[in-house]
């Protein structure tokens, strides 16, 4: 996997003062796009040991919430595969930080999976489960709406996903 870059003091993606993780490669298209040069799985650099260990190690700061993941598209296959090992890692290490992740896909409650079932990996339960809050739904133009928070569309959902797993039924974080 790639990323494109990483916000290391973001307030704008998630609760708190957050490091943001862009990595590359997205199949949806979104009609205005905020990032579009992420779209492709070759730009950026690789997400190889060393920025990973400087992500773990910036993490321990106080003051950092936890760690957002966007891109592009977090929940491509093959990103899927690439984030499942980091996480479990910032899981172990930090069971007090927050995971939030901006997908494209859709949550399906029942099943603890995306709805595309075609994208799912045989990780996809255990890399969901890592999640705080999973920010779902891919950006329509059309229903953009400057005055939510954390998401651009209306359509796009905050979700609990923790609640979610345990109750089997949608639990929004933020209406
Ligand atoms: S899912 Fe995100 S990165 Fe991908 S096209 Fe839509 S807005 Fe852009």
């Amino acid at each position: 996997m790639n990323y494109a870059t990483i916000k290391w003091t973001d307030i704008a993606n998630g609760e708190g003062v957050r490091i943001s993780l862009f990595v590359s490669g997205c199949t949806h298209h979104c009609k205005n796009c905020f990032n579009q040069i992420a779209w492709d799985f070759n730009y950026g650099l690789p997400f190889d040991e060393q920025i990973q260990e400087k992500i773990i190690r910036e993490l321990s700061s106080d003051y950092i919430a936890g760690i957002s993941l966007l891109g592009g598209e977090p929940l491509e296959p093959e990103n899927q595969i690439a984030l499942l090992p980091f996480l479990t890692k910032v899981r172990a290490l930090y069971p007090n930080k927050t995971i939030w992740c901006y997908t494209g896909f859709t949550l399906d409650e029942e099943s603890g999976a995306l709805k595309e079932i075609e994208k799912n990996t045989p990780q996809i339960h255990k890399l969901i489960s890592m999640f705080d809050v999973l920010v779902d739904g891919a950006y329509v133009d059309e229903l953009k709406d400057i005055r939510l928070k954390f998401r651009g569309s209306s359509n796009q959902r905050l979700i609990d996903v923790q609640k979610t797993l345990q109750n089997g039924r949608m639990v929004l974080y933020l209406e």
